[in-house]
């Protein structure tokens, strides 16, 4: 078994005791990095076998994910699924694109996995969840072509909020991250004067805005 934040960690994935500044423009102390997760495949391999763990692999057809980081995480969480068959059986993965039509962001299955989801019981899979909109994308696609979510495994929740707030189905995280976070006139460390991290986040954007 994974300490999950100890991966996290390790892989650099997680930043504490800095000072952020988010895509909302909110600002914090911690930043989960998916990109630097994402770098190291026997970490990101583990994680996922933790992640598969969560089903009955027999009753699964299908593992999907959204572009970017869903499409390495369905593949990992797919290759222990298959692994875990007693049937002999193989857990497809697939990913889900987005697409824009009538300024309404949504995420369809190309190249032909449509017909490899149709119908079938799916895993959903995302590395983290802000708002959930790209896992809920996710399952719009699924619903849409008959097939039936079993549920969604993500890596980490820095929603602040528990699954059933966010999904119609079970959410599987394998780590919470509660992410303190205040609006930029009320942040303690800005009033402290403690420089702003600028390799992730918008914490470059930032400072470029305020030099400006
Ligand atoms: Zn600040």
């Amino acid at each position: 078994m994974v300490e999950i934040m100890e991966a996290l960690a390790g892989a650099g994935a997680l930043i504490r005791d800095s000072h952020i500044v988010y895509t909302s423009g909110r600002h914090g102390t911690a930043y989960v990095n998916k990109d630097a997760l994402y770098l190291h495949p026997l970490i990101t391999e583990q994680l996922c076998g933790v992640m598969a763990g969560e089903y009955d692999a027999d009753q699964v057809d299908v593992v999907a994910g959204p572009t970017v980081g869903g499409v390495i995480l369905a593949q990992w969480v797919a290759w222990h699924l298959t692994r875990a068959r007693t049937d002999g059986g193989e857990v497809l993965a697939v990913y889900a694109e987005e697409e824009i039509a009538d300024g309404v962001k949504r995420r369809v299955f190309r190249r032909g996995y449509d017909e490899q989801v149709r119908g079938k019981r799916v895993v959903v899979v995302e590395d983290i969840v802000t708002t959930g909109g790209s896992a809920r994308q996710v399952l719009d696609a699924v619903r849409a072509l008959g097939a039936t979510p079993l549920g969604l495994s993500i890596i980490c929740n820095r929603s602040g909020k528990p699954g059933e707030a966010l999904f119609d189905v079970p959410l599987h995280a394998l780590a919470t991250v509660a992410l303190d976070s205040w609006a930029e006139d009320e942040c303690p460390l800005c009033a402290q004067g403690v420089p702003v991290n600028t390799s992730v986040g918008k914490g470059k954007a930032f400072l470029a805005r305020k030099q400006a």
